[in-house]
């Protein structure tokens, strides 16, 4: 079984990145991440796209409001942040607090900045097939490592396990534009294991650490881990038992170290795209 590694994607796409900055004629792209609170999943993230952009040579700084901010204040900080002309991209980490009308706060959100694709005109682009929309980071990375390891997407038949607006749905359409035949479970999907092992590309991103045994893979399939989780030990895992798959996948990336590490890349690539396109609007 071959290993496929987020970092060797990610280097593709630096050199994407790097080419389009020369054309940005010395302007540096700058992302706002937009944090509330403290939750450690998201102060991790911040800090793996802070590195990431900075590696890239792009222009990054962090907006922190405390978890218990009200809506009102927290809605005209971001209106602010959304409306600066020297912000080029908005990653909004999430979910936010409770007392934060998620829904509002989209409203406001600039599409052309929404780099992350959470807001309805992104989210209908990407269910459009209209590629000037930007799809959730997430869900791009894992057409990302196939395209970049040259694995045909068209007519294959693709699984995904997990339905949610930031992994499983987004990625369905991505995979439906790639012209996969896409099946999608969830957990009342009747025969799991049926649906799985049926694909020649299968993606997990249930959330559920090592759900996904030998049994679940057809052989020779190739298996895309999205599910970060901690096992029983600890230790950061996916919803793959990635020791077990070894002598039926013929290909699967890792975690750490696959799907996930190419996330903060496309953010980046989101970043420069929307760039470009201001630039050319000013022109
Ligand atoms: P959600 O919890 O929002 O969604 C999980 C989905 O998986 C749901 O649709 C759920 O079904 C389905 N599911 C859960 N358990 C089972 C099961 N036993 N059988 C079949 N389906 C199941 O998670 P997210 O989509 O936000 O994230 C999924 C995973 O991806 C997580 O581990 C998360 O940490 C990771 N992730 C990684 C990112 C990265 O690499 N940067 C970014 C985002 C997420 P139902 O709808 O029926 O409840």
């Amino acid at each position: 079984m071959i290993t496929l590694k987020g970092a060797d994607v990610s280097a593709r796409i630096k050199e994407e990145v790097q080419d389009a900055l020369e054309k940005l004629d010395g302007i540096v792209p700058q992302l706002a991440i937009v944090r509330v609170g403290e939750n450690p999943d998201d102060v991790s993230y911040e800090r793996g796209a802070t590195r990431r952009m900075e590696k890239f040579g792009l222009g990054v700084r962090s907006f922190v409001f405390p978890a218990d901010i009200s809506h009102e204040a927290f809605r005209e900080a971001f209106v602010k942040i959304n409306q600066d002309p020297e912000v080029t991209g908005i990653l909004l980490l999430r979910p936010l607090p409770k007392q934060i009308r998620e829904k509002d706060i989209m409203q406001v959100m600039d599409p052309d900045k929404d780099l992350d694709g959470i807001c309805q005109g992104n989210i209908a682009r990407v269910f459009a097939g209209d590629e000037s929309g930007f799809a959730p980071c997430t869900a791009e990375a894992v057409v990302e490592v196939l395209k970049a390891n040259r694995i045909p997407i068209t007519g294959k038949r693709v699984t995904i396990v997990g339905r949610s607006m930031v992994v499983g749905k987004p990625l369905s359409m991505l995979m439906l534009k790639e012209n996969a035949t896409v099946t999608i479970c969830h957990t009342r999907t009747a025969d799991l294991k049926a649906a799985c092992k049926n694909a020649e590309i299968l993606v997990a991103a249930a959330g559920r650490a090592k759900m996904l045994d030998a049994e679940y893979v057809g052989k020779g399939a190739i298996v895309l881990d999205v599910g970060i989780n901690v096992d029983e030990n600890g230790k950061l895992c996916g919803d793959v038992d990635f020791d077990s798959i070894h002598n039926v996948a013929s290909m699967a990336t890792p975690v750490p170290g696959g799907v996930g590490a190419v996330t903060t890349a496309v953010l980046a690539k989101h970043l420069l795209r929307a760039a470009l396109r201001k630039s050319k609007e000013q022109k």
